[in-house]
Protein backbone atom coordinates (compact mmCIF):
# COMPACT_ATOMS: atom_id res chain seq x y z
CA UNK A 1 0.00 0.00 0.00
CA UNK A 2 1.39 3.79 -1.50
CA UNK A 3 1.73 6.43 0.80
CA UNK A 4 -0.58 8.45 -0.96
CA UNK A 5 -3.57 5.19 -0.39
CA UNK A 6 -2.34 4.92 3.50
CA UNK A 7 -2.73 8.97 3.91
CA UNK A 8 -6.26 8.63 1.91
CA UNK A 9 -6.98 5.88 4.46
CA UNK A 10 -6.33 7.86 6.99
CA UNK A 11 -7.80 11.01 6.81
CA UNK A 12 -10.72 10.60 8.36
CA UNK A 13 -11.15 12.15 12.80
CA UNK A 14 -12.58 8.42 13.84
CA UNK A 15 -10.25 5.60 13.44
CA UNK A 16 -13.64 3.82 12.88
CA UNK A 17 -13.66 5.11 9.90
CA UNK A 18 -10.34 3.77 8.48
CA UNK A 19 -11.52 0.77 6.29
CA UNK A 20 -9.62 0.47 3.39
CA UNK A 21 -11.85 1.36 0.25
CA UNK A 22 -11.21 0.20 -3.45
CA UNK A 23 -9.83 3.38 -4.39
CA UNK A 24 -9.79 7.11 -3.82
CA UNK A 25 -10.42 10.16 -6.18
CA UNK A 26 -9.11 13.61 -5.31
CA UNK A 27 -10.91 15.75 -7.38
CA UNK A 28 -10.02 19.07 -8.48
CA UNK A 29 -12.92 20.80 -9.98
CA UNK A 30 -16.43 20.36 -9.96
CA UNK A 31 -16.51 19.14 -13.83
CA UNK A 32 -13.69 16.07 -12.66
CA UNK A 33 -16.67 16.09 -9.79
CA UNK A 34 -19.34 15.39 -12.69
CA UNK A 35 -17.32 13.20 -14.47
CA UNK A 36 -16.40 10.65 -11.50
CA UNK A 37 -20.20 10.41 -10.78
CA UNK A 38 -20.61 9.58 -14.59
CA UNK A 39 -18.57 6.48 -14.22
CA UNK A 40 -20.06 5.34 -10.82
CA UNK A 41 -23.34 5.92 -11.93
CA UNK A 42 -22.22 4.16 -15.51
CA UNK A 43 -20.60 0.85 -13.60
CA UNK A 44 -23.06 0.81 -10.54
CA UNK A 45 -20.01 1.60 -8.14
CA UNK A 46 -20.72 2.11 -5.11
CA UNK A 47 -19.50 5.69 -3.19
CA UNK A 48 -18.73 7.82 -0.63
CA UNK A 49 -18.25 11.49 -0.23
CA UNK A 50 -15.84 12.96 1.42
CA UNK A 51 -14.94 16.51 2.19
CA UNK A 52 -12.40 16.32 5.17
CA UNK A 53 -13.89 13.57 7.01
CA UNK A 54 -14.59 14.66 9.96
CA UNK A 55 -17.79 12.60 10.48
CA UNK A 56 -17.04 9.54 12.54
CA UNK A 57 -19.93 7.12 11.61
CA UNK A 58 -17.77 4.03 9.48
CA UNK A 59 -19.69 4.58 5.83
CA UNK A 60 -20.40 8.09 5.40
CA UNK A 61 -17.44 9.42 4.04
CA UNK A 62 -15.25 5.70 3.78
CA UNK A 63 -15.82 3.00 2.33
CA UNK A 64 -14.83 -0.82 2.47
CA UNK A 65 -13.02 -2.13 -0.35
CA UNK A 66 -16.36 -2.54 -2.73
CA UNK A 67 -16.28 1.36 -2.83
CA UNK A 68 -14.84 4.56 -4.12
CA UNK A 69 -14.14 7.53 -1.83
CA UNK A 70 -14.60 10.93 -4.20
CA UNK A 71 -12.25 13.15 -2.25
CA UNK A 72 -13.70 16.54 -2.48
CA UNK A 73 -10.73 18.18 -0.47
CA UNK A 74 -8.90 19.83 -2.99
CA UNK A 75 -11.61 21.55 -4.13
CA UNK A 76 -11.24 24.47 -1.85
CA UNK A 77 -12.01 27.91 -3.94
CA UNK A 78 -13.04 31.09 -2.06
CA UNK A 79 -14.44 34.54 -3.62
CA UNK A 80 -15.77 37.30 -1.73
CA UNK A 81 -18.38 39.42 -3.87
CA UNK A 82 -19.31 42.43 -4.08
CA UNK A 83 -22.53 42.04 -2.27
CA UNK A 84 -20.44 40.63 0.94
CA UNK A 85 -21.30 37.20 -0.41
CA UNK A 86 -18.50 34.38 0.34
CA UNK A 87 -18.74 31.60 -2.31
CA UNK A 88 -16.61 28.78 -0.66
CA UNK A 89 -15.84 25.23 -2.35
CA UNK A 90 -17.29 22.27 -0.60
CA UNK A 91 -13.43 21.25 0.40
CA UNK A 92 -12.69 24.17 2.51
CA UNK A 93 -12.44 24.08 6.64
CA UNK A 94 -13.93 26.57 8.24
CA UNK A 95 -10.70 27.66 9.83
CA UNK A 96 -9.82 28.51 6.45
CA UNK A 97 -12.93 30.21 5.91
CA UNK A 98 -12.46 32.43 8.98
CA UNK A 99 -8.82 32.89 8.25
CA UNK A 100 -9.88 34.06 4.99
CA UNK A 101 -12.96 36.04 5.65
CA UNK A 102 -11.30 38.36 8.54
CA UNK A 103 -8.64 39.12 6.36
CA UNK A 104 -11.76 40.94 4.81
CA UNK A 105 -13.31 41.77 7.71
CA UNK A 106 -16.17 39.50 7.99
CA UNK A 107 -17.46 36.78 9.46
CA UNK A 108 -19.74 33.93 8.23
CA UNK A 109 -21.94 31.22 10.28
CA UNK A 110 -19.73 28.37 11.02
CA UNK A 111 -18.22 25.24 13.00
CA UNK A 112 -16.62 25.83 16.51
CA UNK A 113 -13.68 24.27 15.45
CA UNK A 114 -11.36 25.27 12.81
CA UNK A 115 -10.96 21.83 11.13
CA UNK A 116 -14.22 20.64 10.33
CA UNK A 117 -15.23 20.81 7.02
CA UNK A 118 -18.01 23.53 5.27
CA UNK A 119 -19.66 20.63 2.88
CA UNK A 120 -20.75 18.28 6.35
CA UNK A 121 -21.32 21.18 8.53
CA UNK A 122 -23.51 22.67 6.52
CA UNK A 123 -25.48 19.89 5.16
CA UNK A 124 -26.46 18.20 8.66
CA UNK A 125 -27.60 21.93 10.14
CA UNK A 126 -24.56 23.18 11.52
CA UNK A 127 -24.17 24.60 15.26
CA UNK A 128 -21.78 27.42 15.63
CA UNK A 129 -21.00 29.20 18.43
CA UNK A 130 -23.94 31.76 18.18
CA UNK A 131 -27.31 30.07 16.94
CA UNK A 132 -28.90 32.79 18.25
CA UNK A 133 -27.54 35.42 16.58
CA UNK A 134 -27.74 34.45 12.63
CA UNK A 135 -29.40 30.70 12.65
CA UNK A 136 -27.44 27.83 12.12
CA UNK A 137 -24.91 27.04 9.25
CA UNK A 138 -27.22 25.85 7.16
CA UNK A 139 -29.16 29.11 7.20
CA UNK A 140 -26.52 31.39 6.38
CA UNK A 141 -26.61 29.32 2.83
CA UNK A 142 -27.39 32.14 0.22
CA UNK A 143 -27.21 29.95 -2.75
CA UNK A 144 -25.65 26.26 -3.79
CA UNK A 145 -24.51 25.28 -6.68
CA UNK A 146 -25.22 21.74 -7.41
CA UNK A 147 -24.14 18.69 -9.57
CA UNK A 148 -27.24 16.17 -9.54
CA UNK A 149 -27.57 12.53 -10.57
CA UNK A 150 -27.43 13.27 -14.06
CA UNK A 151 -24.65 15.65 -14.45
CA UNK A 152 -26.58 18.62 -14.25
CA UNK A 153 -25.26 21.60 -12.32
CA UNK A 154 -27.87 23.41 -11.06
CA UNK A 155 -28.18 26.65 -8.68
CA UNK A 156 -30.53 26.30 -5.65
CA UNK A 157 -31.84 29.61 -4.01
CA UNK A 158 -34.98 31.98 -2.81
CA UNK A 159 -35.58 32.42 -6.81
CA UNK A 160 -34.23 29.16 -8.54
CA UNK A 161 -35.11 25.82 -7.69
CA UNK A 162 -36.18 26.69 -4.15
CA UNK A 163 -37.37 22.67 -3.13
CA UNK A 164 -33.62 21.81 -3.52
CA UNK A 165 -32.83 25.02 -1.51
CA UNK A 166 -34.66 24.27 1.36
CA UNK A 167 -33.85 20.32 1.32
CA UNK A 168 -30.21 20.94 0.86
CA UNK A 169 -30.44 22.87 4.61
CA UNK A 170 -30.06 19.66 7.00
CA UNK A 171 -30.84 17.35 3.96
CA UNK A 172 -27.22 15.84 3.67
CA UNK A 173 -26.11 13.99 0.51
CA UNK A 174 -29.41 13.28 -0.79
CA UNK A 175 -29.50 14.96 -4.00
CA UNK A 176 -26.30 15.83 -4.98
CA UNK A 177 -22.57 17.26 -4.48
CA UNK A 178 -21.37 20.09 -3.98
CA UNK A 179 -18.34 21.52 -5.25
CA UNK A 180 -16.28 24.92 -5.50
CA UNK A 181 -16.00 27.20 -8.50
CA UNK A 182 -13.38 24.59 -10.28
CA UNK A 183 -11.04 26.17 -12.94
CA UNK A 184 -12.71 24.94 -16.05
CA UNK A 185 -16.36 27.12 -16.04
CA UNK A 186 -18.38 24.70 -14.56
CA UNK A 187 -19.37 26.26 -11.35
CA UNK A 188 -20.94 24.56 -7.89
CA UNK A 189 -20.42 25.89 -4.39
CA UNK A 190 -21.71 27.34 -1.52
CA UNK A 191 -22.60 30.98 -1.04
CA UNK A 192 -22.24 32.01 2.78
CA UNK A 193 -23.95 35.38 4.18
CA UNK A 194 -21.34 36.84 5.74
CA UNK A 195 -21.27 39.90 8.63
CA UNK A 196 -18.96 42.38 9.54
CA UNK A 197 -15.99 41.02 11.78
CA UNK A 198 -17.64 39.58 15.02
CA UNK A 199 -15.32 40.44 17.56
CA UNK A 200 -16.10 37.87 20.45
CA UNK A 201 -15.22 37.39 24.13
CA UNK A 202 -14.68 33.89 25.70
CA UNK A 203 -13.72 31.95 28.38
CA UNK A 204 -13.34 28.06 29.12
CA UNK A 205 -13.71 27.16 32.96
CA UNK A 206 -13.21 23.58 34.11
CA UNK A 207 -14.86 22.61 37.17
CA UNK A 208 -15.32 19.83 39.46
CA UNK A 209 -18.07 17.11 38.00
CA UNK A 210 -19.51 16.49 41.85
CA UNK A 211 -20.67 20.44 41.85
CA UNK A 212 -22.81 18.76 38.97
CA UNK A 213 -26.41 19.84 40.43
CA UNK A 214 -24.62 23.69 40.82
CA UNK A 215 -23.05 23.52 37.37
CA UNK A 216 -26.51 21.97 35.78
CA UNK A 217 -28.26 25.28 37.50
CA UNK A 218 -25.87 27.69 36.17
CA UNK A 219 -25.99 26.18 32.60
CA UNK A 220 -29.83 26.28 32.71
CA UNK A 221 -29.13 29.97 34.07
CA UNK A 222 -27.30 31.10 31.33
CA UNK A 223 -29.54 29.46 28.76
CA UNK A 224 -32.22 31.47 29.96
CA UNK A 225 -30.63 34.96 29.51
CA UNK A 226 -30.07 33.99 26.09
CA UNK A 227 -33.78 34.25 25.63
CA UNK A 228 -33.27 37.99 26.20
CA UNK A 229 -29.61 38.56 24.52
CA UNK A 230 -29.08 36.73 21.26
CA UNK A 231 -25.66 37.24 21.26
CA UNK A 232 -24.62 34.87 24.36
CA UNK A 233 -23.64 31.02 23.27
CA UNK A 234 -22.30 28.91 25.82
CA UNK A 235 -21.66 24.82 25.74
CA UNK A 236 -21.19 22.50 29.17
CA UNK A 237 -18.81 19.68 28.64
CA UNK A 238 -19.49 16.90 30.98
CA UNK A 239 -16.55 14.74 31.25
CA UNK A 240 -15.49 11.90 34.00
CA UNK A 241 -12.73 13.95 35.85
CA UNK A 242 -13.93 17.62 35.00
CA UNK A 243 -16.90 19.54 33.50
CA UNK A 244 -15.80 22.17 30.55
CA UNK A 245 -17.75 25.01 30.23
CA UNK A 246 -17.46 27.80 27.56
CA UNK A 247 -19.09 30.96 27.81
CA UNK A 248 -19.38 32.74 24.66
CA UNK A 249 -20.81 36.32 23.80
CA UNK A 250 -20.73 37.78 20.77
CA UNK A 251 -19.39 41.64 21.92
CA UNK A 252 -16.38 43.05 23.54
CA UNK A 253 -16.88 44.55 27.45
CA UNK A 254 -14.30 44.64 29.66
CA UNK A 255 -16.74 43.80 32.25
CA UNK A 256 -17.75 40.40 33.06
CA UNK A 257 -21.19 39.95 31.39
CA UNK A 258 -24.25 39.30 34.28
CA UNK A 259 -25.41 36.55 32.27
CA UNK A 260 -22.28 34.39 33.28
CA UNK A 261 -22.07 35.42 36.88
CA UNK A 262 -23.71 32.09 37.85
CA UNK A 263 -20.99 30.16 36.94
CA UNK A 264 -18.57 32.70 38.41
CA UNK A 265 -20.38 32.05 41.98
CA UNK A 266 -19.19 28.47 41.80
CA UNK A 267 -16.87 27.63 44.35
CA UNK A 268 -16.14 24.03 42.10
CA UNK A 269 -13.53 25.71 39.82
CA UNK A 270 -10.36 23.08 39.08
CA UNK A 271 -8.91 25.89 36.73
CA UNK A 272 -9.25 28.06 33.74
CA UNK A 273 -8.44 26.54 30.52
CA UNK A 274 -8.93 29.74 28.46
CA UNK A 275 -9.39 33.30 30.59
CA UNK A 276 -11.81 35.73 28.72
CA UNK A 277 -10.38 36.49 25.60
CA UNK A 278 -11.46 39.14 23.06
CA UNK A 279 -11.05 37.68 19.99
CA UNK A 280 -12.64 35.86 16.69
CA UNK A 281 -14.77 32.99 15.46
CA UNK A 282 -11.34 31.85 14.23
CA UNK A 283 -9.52 32.10 17.71
CA UNK A 284 -11.92 30.37 19.54
CA UNK A 285 -12.05 27.68 16.55
CA UNK A 286 -8.36 27.20 17.17
CA UNK A 287 -8.49 27.59 20.75
CA UNK A 288 -11.28 24.70 20.62
CA UNK A 289 -9.36 22.46 18.24
CA UNK A 290 -6.50 22.06 20.77
CA UNK A 291 -8.57 19.98 22.97
CA UNK A 292 -9.67 17.83 19.64
CA UNK A 293 -6.42 17.19 18.10
CA UNK A 294 -6.13 14.22 15.81
CA UNK A 295 -4.64 11.18 17.83
CA UNK A 296 -4.75 7.05 17.30
CA UNK A 297 -8.57 6.99 18.44
CA UNK A 298 -12.14 5.42 17.30
CA UNK A 299 -15.43 7.67 18.25
CA UNK A 300 -18.82 6.98 18.05
CA UNK A 301 -21.13 9.58 18.68
CA UNK A 302 -24.57 9.92 19.31
CA UNK A 303 -27.39 12.48 19.27
CA UNK A 304 -30.59 13.85 21.18
CA UNK A 305 -32.36 16.75 21.90
CA UNK A 306 -34.48 17.89 24.89
CA UNK A 307 -36.26 21.04 26.37
CA UNK A 308 -34.86 22.60 28.93
CA UNK A 309 -35.11 21.20 32.91
CA UNK A 310 -32.26 21.26 35.86
CA UNK A 311 -33.99 17.63 36.85
CA UNK A 312 -34.28 16.45 33.41
CA UNK A 313 -30.12 17.20 33.40
CA UNK A 314 -29.54 16.01 36.22
CA UNK A 315 -31.13 12.78 35.66
CA UNK A 316 -28.67 12.35 32.42
CA UNK A 317 -25.47 13.24 34.41
CA UNK A 318 -26.10 10.43 36.67
CA UNK A 319 -27.08 7.99 33.80
CA UNK A 320 -24.14 9.11 32.44
CA UNK A 321 -22.30 7.93 35.87
CA UNK A 322 -23.27 4.57 35.31
CA UNK A 323 -22.17 3.98 31.65
CA UNK A 324 -18.92 5.70 32.77
CA UNK A 325 -18.72 3.14 35.59
CA UNK A 326 -19.50 -0.15 33.29
CA UNK A 327 -16.79 0.87 31.07
CA UNK A 328 -13.26 -0.62 31.13
CA UNK A 329 -9.94 1.60 31.58
CA UNK A 330 -9.33 3.24 28.42
CA UNK A 331 -12.40 4.43 27.16
CA UNK A 332 -13.51 8.18 27.43
CA UNK A 333 -16.78 8.76 27.42
CA UNK A 334 -18.06 12.74 27.90
CA UNK A 335 -21.02 14.49 27.15
CA UNK A 336 -21.53 18.33 25.80
CA UNK A 337 -25.38 20.41 26.54
CA UNK A 338 -25.30 22.42 23.55
CA UNK A 339 -27.99 25.10 24.86
CA UNK A 340 -30.83 26.54 21.61
CA UNK A 341 -32.86 29.73 22.03
CA UNK A 342 -36.21 30.17 20.49
CA UNK A 343 -34.35 32.99 18.35
CA UNK A 344 -31.96 30.38 16.54
CA UNK A 345 -35.13 28.36 15.07
CA UNK A 346 -36.73 31.91 14.36
CA UNK A 347 -33.53 33.22 12.25
CA UNK A 348 -34.05 29.97 10.14
CA UNK A 349 -37.42 30.95 9.52
CA UNK A 350 -36.79 34.64 8.63
CA UNK A 351 -33.81 33.19 5.95
CA UNK A 352 -36.51 31.14 4.37
CA UNK A 353 -36.71 28.26 6.55
CA UNK A 354 -34.60 24.87 6.47
CA UNK A 355 -35.31 21.42 6.62
CA UNK A 356 -34.75 20.88 10.27
CA UNK A 357 -38.18 20.94 12.04
CA UNK A 358 -37.02 22.29 14.90
CA UNK A 359 -39.77 22.94 17.54
CA UNK A 360 -39.36 26.83 18.15
CA UNK A 361 -38.68 26.58 21.89
CA UNK A 362 -35.75 26.60 24.21
CA UNK A 363 -34.07 23.10 23.60
CA UNK A 364 -30.38 21.54 23.73
CA UNK A 365 -29.09 19.94 21.85
CA UNK A 366 -27.16 16.70 23.72
CA UNK A 367 -23.96 15.14 22.05
CA UNK A 368 -22.77 12.03 23.74
CA UNK A 369 -19.17 11.01 22.57
CA UNK A 370 -17.17 7.33 23.27
CA UNK A 371 -13.60 7.21 22.45
CA UNK A 372 -11.37 4.82 22.37
CA UNK A 373 -7.61 2.89 21.14
CA UNK A 374 -8.28 1.18 17.98
CA UNK A 375 -6.20 -1.74 19.67
CA UNK A 376 -9.04 -2.04 21.56
CA UNK A 377 -12.71 -3.77 21.20
CA UNK A 378 -15.69 -1.99 19.89
CA UNK A 379 -18.02 -3.27 21.71
CA UNK A 380 -18.13 -1.36 25.04
CA UNK A 381 -18.15 2.12 23.35
CA UNK A 382 -21.20 0.63 21.35
CA UNK A 383 -22.72 -0.95 24.23
CA UNK A 384 -21.97 2.63 26.70
CA UNK A 385 -23.65 4.85 24.23
CA UNK A 386 -26.37 2.13 23.79
CA UNK A 387 -27.62 2.10 27.39
CA UNK A 388 -27.39 6.26 27.05
CA UNK A 389 -29.14 6.25 24.19
CA UNK A 390 -31.88 4.24 25.66
CA UNK A 391 -31.77 5.33 28.94
CA UNK A 392 -31.76 9.35 28.10
CA UNK A 393 -34.55 9.24 25.84
CA UNK A 394 -36.78 6.92 27.87
CA UNK A 395 -35.98 9.72 30.93
CA UNK A 396 -37.23 12.58 28.70
CA UNK A 397 -39.72 11.23 27.29
CA UNK A 398 -41.36 10.02 30.64
CA UNK A 399 -41.34 13.61 31.82
CA UNK A 400 -42.27 14.81 28.22
CA UNK A 401 -39.22 16.72 27.54
CA UNK A 402 -38.02 15.20 24.73
CA UNK A 403 -37.92 16.83 21.03
CA UNK A 404 -38.02 14.53 18.05
CA UNK A 405 -35.21 16.46 16.71
CA UNK A 406 -31.85 14.52 16.21
CA UNK A 407 -28.91 16.02 14.54
CA UNK A 408 -27.20 15.07 12.02
CA UNK A 409 -23.61 16.41 13.00
CA UNK A 410 -23.63 14.56 15.92
CA UNK A 411 -25.64 11.44 15.19
CA UNK A 412 -24.83 7.73 15.11
CA UNK A 413 -25.22 6.11 12.06
CA UNK A 414 -28.17 3.88 12.96
CA UNK A 415 -30.45 7.04 13.99
CA UNK A 416 -32.75 8.30 12.06
CA UNK A 417 -32.06 11.80 11.54
CA UNK A 418 -34.19 13.07 8.11
CA UNK A 419 -37.09 10.79 10.26
CA UNK A 420 -36.43 13.43 13.07
CA UNK A 421 -37.58 16.27 11.13
CA UNK A 422 -40.89 15.48 10.99
CA UNK A 423 -43.28 14.12 8.50
CA UNK A 424 -43.81 16.85 6.56
CA UNK A 425 -40.09 17.84 5.94
CA UNK A 426 -39.35 14.04 4.99
CA UNK A 427 -42.14 14.19 2.64
CA UNK A 428 -40.68 17.04 0.66
CA UNK A 429 -36.98 15.74 0.84
CA UNK A 430 -38.67 12.44 -0.62
CA UNK A 431 -40.49 14.67 -3.04
CA UNK A 432 -37.43 16.37 -3.57
CA UNK A 433 -35.08 13.72 -3.94
CA UNK A 434 -37.44 12.13 -6.78
CA UNK A 435 -37.63 15.44 -8.68
CA UNK A 436 -33.75 15.87 -8.68
CA UNK A 437 -32.40 12.22 -8.65
CA UNK A 438 -35.36 10.23 -10.22
CA UNK A 439 -33.68 7.20 -10.48
CA UNK A 440 -32.41 7.13 -6.89
CA UNK A 441 -28.69 7.43 -7.97
CA UNK A 442 -27.78 8.78 -4.54
CA UNK A 443 -29.83 6.40 -2.25
CA UNK A 444 -28.40 3.39 -4.81
CA UNK A 445 -25.34 3.83 -4.84
CA UNK A 446 -24.22 6.04 -1.92
CA UNK A 447 -22.05 4.15 0.65
CA UNK A 448 -23.46 5.40 3.99
CA UNK A 449 -25.15 8.76 5.28
CA UNK A 450 -28.18 10.13 6.83
CA UNK A 451 -29.78 9.15 3.75
CA UNK A 452 -34.07 8.83 2.57
CA UNK A 453 -33.45 4.80 1.83
CA UNK A 454 -33.33 4.52 5.48
CA UNK A 455 -36.28 6.99 6.76
CA UNK A 456 -38.84 5.39 4.99
C1 LIG B 1 -13.51 18.00 16.11
C2 LIG B 1 -14.91 18.19 15.65
C3 LIG B 1 -15.61 19.37 15.94
C4 LIG B 1 -16.91 19.55 15.48
N1 LIG B 1 -17.57 20.72 15.76
C5 LIG B 1 -18.83 20.89 15.30
C6 LIG B 1 -19.55 22.10 15.54
O1 LIG B 1 -19.05 23.04 16.16
N2 LIG B 1 -20.81 22.21 15.07
C7 LIG B 1 -21.40 21.22 14.33
O2 LIG B 1 -22.55 21.37 13.88
N3 LIG B 1 -20.75 20.09 14.07
C8 LIG B 1 -19.50 19.90 14.54
N4 LIG B 1 -18.85 18.73 14.28
C9 LIG B 1 -19.55 17.69 13.51
C10 LIG B 1 -19.32 17.92 12.02
O3 LIG B 1 -20.00 19.06 11.58
C11 LIG B 1 -19.83 16.69 11.22
O4 LIG B 1 -19.07 15.56 11.58
C12 LIG B 1 -19.76 16.92 9.73
O5 LIG B 1 -20.41 15.85 9.08
C13 LIG B 1 -18.33 17.01 9.26
O6 LIG B 1 -18.30 17.46 7.96
P1 LIG B 1 -17.03 17.18 7.02
O7 LIG B 1 -17.33 17.86 5.76
O8 LIG B 1 -15.81 17.54 7.76
O9 LIG B 1 -17.09 15.62 7.02
P2 LIG B 1 -17.14 14.40 6.00
O10 LIG B 1 -16.93 13.30 6.96
O11 LIG B 1 -16.20 14.57 4.88
O12 LIG B 1 -18.62 14.39 5.44
C14 LIG B 1 -19.73 14.25 6.28
C15 LIG B 1 -20.99 13.87 5.50
O13 LIG B 1 -21.28 14.84 4.51
C16 LIG B 1 -21.29 14.26 3.21
N5 LIG B 1 -20.62 15.18 2.30
C17 LIG B 1 -19.35 15.65 2.43
N6 LIG B 1 -19.09 16.50 1.44
C18 LIG B 1 -20.21 16.55 0.67
C19 LIG B 1 -20.56 17.26 -0.50
N7 LIG B 1 -19.71 18.10 -1.07
N8 LIG B 1 -21.81 17.09 -1.01
C20 LIG B 1 -22.70 16.25 -0.44
N9 LIG B 1 -22.41 15.56 0.68
C21 LIG B 1 -21.19 15.71 1.22
C22 LIG B 1 -20.54 12.95 3.33
O14 LIG B 1 -20.99 12.00 2.40
C23 LIG B 1 -20.85 12.54 4.75
O15 LIG B 1 -22.10 11.87 4.82
C24 LIG B 1 -17.55 18.53 14.73
C25 LIG B 1 -16.86 17.35 14.44
C26 LIG B 1 -15.56 17.18 14.89
C27 LIG B 1 -14.85 15.92 14.57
Amino acid sequence: MGDAFQAEVSVAWSQTCWTRAAAYVRLQTAAEVANALGIVKETGTKFALRSTGHNPNAGFSSAGDTGVVLDLRNLASRELDAEGIAKVGAGNTFGEVYAWLAEHDRSAIGGRDEQVGVAGFLLGGGMGAFPNLYGFGADGIKSAEVVLADGRIVNANAQENQDLYRALKGGGSNFGTHGPNGDTGVVTRFDLYTYPLLKIQYTINLYNPQDYVAIIDATVKVQEAMEKDTKIGSFTNFNAQFVAVGLLHAGTSSERLDAFQPFWDLNSLITTACPTTEGTLLSLAQTVSTRHQQNDGKRRIYSVTTRVSRELYGGIYRLYREAVKELPEGYVLHFTAQPVGTAAVQAGEDRGGNSLGLEKTPQCWWVFTCEWARKDDDAPAEKALGFLEEKVEALARGKGLLLAYKSANFATGHQKVLHSYGAENLSRLKETAAKYDPEGFFQKLQYGGFLLRDNA
